[in-house]
C-alpha cells in the first residue's frame, strides 16, 4: 500500500504557523526511572512557557497509554512501538508549532536514538531526569516499586527491566541535588535560542 501514499504539496508549511505564533517549535524528551520527577518538572516547564505566551503540549503515560497505545504492553517489542507511534504524534506537534513536551520512561537507547531521527536532531531536546534509583523507590509516587518488588509486575524498569541511561543527553537532571524550580531555570535557559524565532 505504501507505494500509493502519495504526499500533497499544502501551502501552509512549519515557518508559517511559526510566524503566526512567535516562537519555534521542538520535542523535550524526558527520560529516566518512574518516580524520578519527570512530571513534575515537564509540568512546572509547560506553565514556565506558557507564562511567557508560549504553545504547547504534554504527552505523556496518561493520555497516551489509556489512548492512542492502549493495545499495547510493556515487553520491548511493545515499549518500542509505544515509543514510535509517540514520537510519530510529537513530530506532527512540532510541525503544527507547538513546543511539546514528552515524559516518559523510555529505557532503550535505541528507541530513543529513534525519537531522535524521526524528529531530527535540531527539533529533539534530551533531558534526562537522572534521580537515584533508592530515591526512586523511597518516594515509590504510585506504588509500583512496591508491587514490582513483592513480584506483582514483571517488565518493571529499574527492577526487572533494564534502564539504558543516556550517554550525551542535552540537559541532566539529579532531583536529590537540585529543585523543581532550578530544573525548570536550567532548560528553559537552554532552550532559549531554539524558541527565538531570529534563529
Ligand atoms: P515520573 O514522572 O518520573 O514518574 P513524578 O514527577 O510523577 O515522576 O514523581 C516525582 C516525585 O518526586 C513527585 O512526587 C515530586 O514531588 C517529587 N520530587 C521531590 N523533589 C523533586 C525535584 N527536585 N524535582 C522533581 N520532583 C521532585
Amino acid at each position: 500500500m505504501q507505494e500509493n501514499v502519495i504526499p500533497h504539496n499544502f501551502s501552509v508549511d512549519r515557518e508559517m504557523r511559526k510566524s503566526i505564533k512567535g516562537h519555534g517549535s521542538f520535542l523535550l524528551w524526558f527520560t529516566g526511572l518512574s518516580g524520578s520527577g519527570k512530571s513534575t518538572i515537564a509540568n512546572a516547564v509547560e506553565k514556565a512557557l506558557v507564562d511567557k505566551g508560549i504553545h504547547t503540549y504534554i504527552l505523556d503515560g496518561d493520555n497516551v497509554r489509556k489512548g492512542l497505545n492502549n493495545n499495547l504492553t510493556f515487553s520491548p517489542e511493545d515499549r518500542k512501538e509505544n515509543i514510535r507511534r509517540i514520537a510519530e504524534v510529537a513530530n506532527l506537534m512540532v510541525d503544527a508549532g507547538l513546543v511539546t513536551l514528552a515524559a516518559f520512561v523510555s529505557p532503550y537507547e535505541k528507541d530513543r536514538e529513534n525519537i531522535k531521527n524521526i524528529l531530527g536532531a535540531d527539533n529533539y531536546v534530551e533531558i534526562f531526569v537522572n534521580t537515584p534509583i533508592e530515591e526512586c523507590e523511597r518516594r515509590d509516587v504510585k506504588g509500583l516499586y512496591a508491587k514490582a518488588r513483592a513480584g506483582e509486575i514483571k517488565d518493571f524498569t529499574g527492577v526487572n527491566a533494564p534502564y539504558e541511561a543516556p550517554q550525551s543527553p542535552d540537559v541532566e537532571i539529579d532531583t536529590t541535588k537540585v529543585t523543581v524550580e532550578e530544573s525548570v531555570a536550567t532548560i528553559i535557559a537552554y532552550i532559549e535560542n531554539k524558541l527565538n524565532t531570529d534563529e
